[in-house]
């Protein structure tokens, strides 16, 4: 039987690596699953980030979660690049099985697997991330200034994306495979009232089209008539949804309509005691670096606090 650790945290985004930093530095000399496929998180897909606390000059995606494991590293905590596939968190002790078949064992659980952008499966998609294509107009909005947008979707999400964007964009078109949108009255309304923003309905993006590394313009079809057209832009933020990594819990922990896991805000206690959740896996609002790494942060207190009440 393998040890019982005081917390293991499965995830190896800001939410997972802050709530390592916290736990390491409180002598609880934490275990961390970061996966082994996509070790570092959502932040590793992108290059520059500029919006995260303490870099004045930015920061490369990639670069910042080296540092933030480094940090946890340095404290004590202990990565492990390999996926949790199985968790029983009923008990007083959780068991977590890694893809090895390997079991571990603690008493508190730090979950923070995050959530993956939906995507519109198409090549070239992956590989201009960052070099004209997004999945998040706070993040990446700024670059974009004096250019012409394309959003895709037609929920609360992609208006707001859409309306955020015209601050900087010098068009942005709203492309929705559907007659009419999703999203809230009140965010249609603001949308259509502003005069940097078209739509296309009834359309879908057909091809991504590349020059020099960069998205350098975009093919639109009719989802009727399936002819094609070319549209100019050079920018393509993809708003279709999120899908928080929840399955592994599913059955155990508590999830939304969305999907998402419930906590008991402001805190990060799920329904099990002994197993908090942090970052974008119970995020719908705000899905940022800072915020995801924030409430790692409480998991690791409200994790420090279950402990010393045990004992
Ligand atoms: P994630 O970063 O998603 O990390 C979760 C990790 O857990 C992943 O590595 C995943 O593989 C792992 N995991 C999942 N399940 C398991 C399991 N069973 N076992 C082991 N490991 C598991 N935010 C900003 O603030 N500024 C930006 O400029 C910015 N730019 C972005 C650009 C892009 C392209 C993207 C996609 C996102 C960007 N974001 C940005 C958003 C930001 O990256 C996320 O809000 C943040 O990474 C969420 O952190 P997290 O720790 O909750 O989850």
């Amino acid at each position: 039987m393998s040890e019982i650790r005081d917390v293991i945290v499965i995830g190896s985004g800001p939410a997972g690596y802050t709530a390592a930093l916290y736990a390491a530095r409180a002598q609880l000399k934490p275990l961390l699953f970061g996966s082994s496929i996509f070790v570092g998180g959502a932040l590793t897909t992108t290059t520059e980030v500029e919006n995260f606390p303490g870099f004045p000059d930015g920061v490369d995606g990639p670069v910042l979660m080296e540092n933030m494991r480094a940090q946890a590293e340095k404290f004590g905590a202990e990565m492990v690049d390999d996926d949790i596939v199985s968790v029983d968190l009923t008990g007083s002790v959780k068991e977590l099985t890694d893809s090895q078949g390997t079991v571990h064992r603690a008493k508190a659980v730090i979950v923070a697997t995050g959530s993956g952008y939906r995507k519109l499966g198409l090549p070239r998609e992956d590989e201009l991330s960052g070099r004209g294509v997004s999945w998040c107009a706070t993040c990446d909005g700024f670059f974009f200034k004096g250019r012409d947008i394309v959003v895709v979707g037609g929920g609360d999400t992609a208006m707001e994306e859409a309306t955020f964007l015209t601050r900087f964009a010098s068009s942005v078109t709203v492309v929705h495979r559907r007659s009419a949108l999703r999203a809230s009255q009140v965010m249609q309304n603001r949308a259509f009232a502003d005069d940097k923003i078209s739509f296309a309905f009834e359309s879908e993006i057909a091809e991504i089209k590349e020059e020099g590394g960069l998205l350098s313009g975009l093919v639109l079809r009719d989802t009727f008539t399936g002819k094609t057209r070319d549209l100019d832009a050079t920018g393509l933020f993809i708003a279709i949804g999120h899908d928080p990594r929840t399955e592994l819990f599913t059955g155990q922990l508590e999830l939304d309509h969305e999907g998402y896991l419930k906590v008991d805000a402001p805190s990060t206690r799920t329904n099990i005691p002994g197993v908090f959740a942090a970052g974008d896996v119970v995020d719908h609002t705000y899905r940022q670096a800072i915020t995801a790494a924030g409430t790692g942060c409480a998991a690791a207190l409200d994790a420090e606090r279950y402990l010393a009440a045990l004992t």
